[in-house]
């Protein structure tokens, strides 16, 4: 078989459509080696019909119906988004509730990475110092701060990665008690506890803003160890507004000292040898195209499995990407209340964006229907497979910390920087991030490990990706293959190993979500 062979993958044996995988898309006329004809061009990612559908009957992918035909569509035609009529919102009533018997699968032992252990007994994949900020306010004295401190004293402790500026639009000028209000609170509070900061937040404060420190690190929910060795119940605090600031320079200099304290007691980490059970895992997608459900996904889903299997905690969110697949999701789950978990978030969900006047529809984007995906029931389909076959172990909400081992859901918004953001609250200390269009995204807090969904883009990209999952769609690798692949480079990634976002210091914005009003 050679490049030119027509070639398309059918997820399903029941399918009656699959996706076209030849660079550049095939013309009318083409003939597949099993005698399937095109009657009209079909370009690359895009459905191909594999028997005539009558209007109004099922077009199934995945097993599942991603709508119906609103017309005649005759074999071999090209099923656009404009041929599907999509189906209705899945009701969360009357939902399957723990009803699969999850597949039996040996524990996987002996895989370990080199991290730093933390006293709250999470394990660090990076060693950074952190700087907590309570307001926007405070932003630019911090980034100022922030490169004297990497210039300046970074080079006195070797084993420091990096000093990072938590900055964020929140803080002040905020309906800080309103319902919802508790979710960016609770985000920033728990990203200061990431596991790659090792327990030395710091923060700095304006003085005036709603979210004052106390607030944010309320008595007794935070242990910071002092050089000396002893420990304080809450985070250093540079306030700017103190009377005994007198100029900028006096405001960079507490930063910079306070900073010098904790640079101390993070330089005395050192990795060590600890279980692939010590990995928090958030896996996403951005960017997507049919084919991430094809290879990319899938790749990552028998990683988490194999993840799972070595005891590790594995994160996958992305509300209204999996919304569509609610019913696969309840009966995954280990029992009901983990189910019922899951339809609360759904539930919640679903009236925050009734109240903002839009639905699951405005989740696709234009590039997503270029590349293939007509509508959000199958972009669901083509995103839940990221969270392999394990049962569901537990339900996280938005910026609440991860607590149970295993698979667990992650509630989050689609929108990459807000999920990473409530990975990173959750704990995560190595990201998966699966794209098909490209991008480039990438978080200073964590490494990002890039899987692309096409060989095209992995050729194009090939300073940015650092995982070809488009082999599986020309026949060189297995998913199988490519799942292993990507939980050796994990373990990698997590020992010190740098993906190419942290090669080119790639880093997006926290974003906080804040479903509460602004004042
Ligand atoms: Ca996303």
């Amino acid at each position: 078989m050679t490049a030119s062979t027509p070639r398309r993958i059918l997820m399903h044996a029941n399918d009656n459509v699959a996706i076209v995988v030849n660079d550049g898309g095939l013309p009318a006329g083409t003939v597949f080696p099993d005698g399937l004809t095109l009657v009209e061009g079909v370009p690359q990612g895009h459905k191909v019909a594999l028997t005539d559908i009558a209007q109004g009957q099922p077009v199934l992918r995945y097993n599942v119906t991603i709508g119906r035909a609103v017309r005649d569509i005759p074999k071999g035609s090209w099923v656009s988004e404009q041929l599907l009529e999509m189906p209705p919102a899945r009701e969360l009533d009357n939902l399957p509730i723990a009803t699969v018997k999850p597949p039996a699968f040996d524990p996987l032992e002996g895989y370990t990475f080199q991290g730093y252990r933390n006293e709250d007994g999470s394990v660090g994949t990076r060693n950074i110092l952190a700087i907590t900020t309570t307001v926007q306010c405070v932003s630019g004295v911090v980034e100022f701060a922030v490169k004297r401190i990497k210039a300046e004293l970074l080079p006195k402790y070797p084993n420091v990665d990096d000093v990072v500026g938590l900055e964020h639009t929140y803080g002040c000028g905020v309906a800080i008690d309103a319902p919802g209000a508790n979710i960016p609170i609770r985000t920033i509070h728990n990203i200061s506890k990431n596991p790659n900061f090792g327990g030395q937040a710091m923060v700095v404060s304006l003085g005036c803003e709603k979210l004052q420190p106390t607030r944010l690190f309320p008595a007794n929910s935070i242990q910071i160890r002092r050089k000396d060795d002893t420990v304080a119940t809450e985070p250093p605090v540079v306030c700017l507004q103190d009377a005994g600031h007198v100029g900028f320079m006096s405001m960079i200099e507490s930063i910079m000292q306070t900073a010098e304290q904790q640079l101390e007691v993070l330089n005395k980490r050192q990795r060590v040898t600890c279980p692939a059970s010590d990995l928090v895992v958030g896996v996403q997608c951005g960017g997507s195209d049919a084919f991430s459900g094809v290879t990319a996904n899938p790749a990552v889903g028998f990683a988490t499995d194999l993840l799972v299997r070595a005891g590790a905690t594995v994160m996958f969110s992305e509300v209204t990407e999996v919304r569509d697949g609610i019913d696969q999701l309840t009966s995954r789950a280990v029992n009901a209340e983990v189910a019922q978990a899951m339809i609360r978030e759904m539930d919640w969900y679903d009236n925050y964006l009734k109240r903002g006047g839009v639905d699951r529809s405005a989740n696709t984007t234009p590039g997503n229907k270029k590349g293939g995906l007509s509508n959000i029931v199958e972009k669901a389909m083509g995103s839940i497979v990221k969270s392999g076959s394990v049962p569901i172990a537990g339900v996280v909400s938005p910026g609440d910390r991860v607590t149970t081992k295993g698979l667990n859901y992650t509630a989050t918004p689609a929108s990459d920087f807000i999920c990473g953001t409530l990975q990173l609250a959750a704990g995560m200390n190595v990201h998966v991030f699966t794209t098909g269009r490209g991008t480039p995204y990438g978080l200073a807090e964590c490494p990002v490990v890039k899987v692309a969904t096409r060989d095209d883009l992995a050729r194009r990209w090939h300073d940015l990706m650092d995982v070809n999952a488009g082999r599986i769609a020309t026949g060189e690798a297995t998913i199988e293959d490519v799942g292993w692949e990507l939980f050796h480079l994990l373990l990698d990634v997590a020992s010190g190993k740098k993906t190419w976002a942290e090669h080119w210091k790639l880093h997006n914005a926290l974003v906080l979500f804040n479903p509460a009003p602004v004042t």
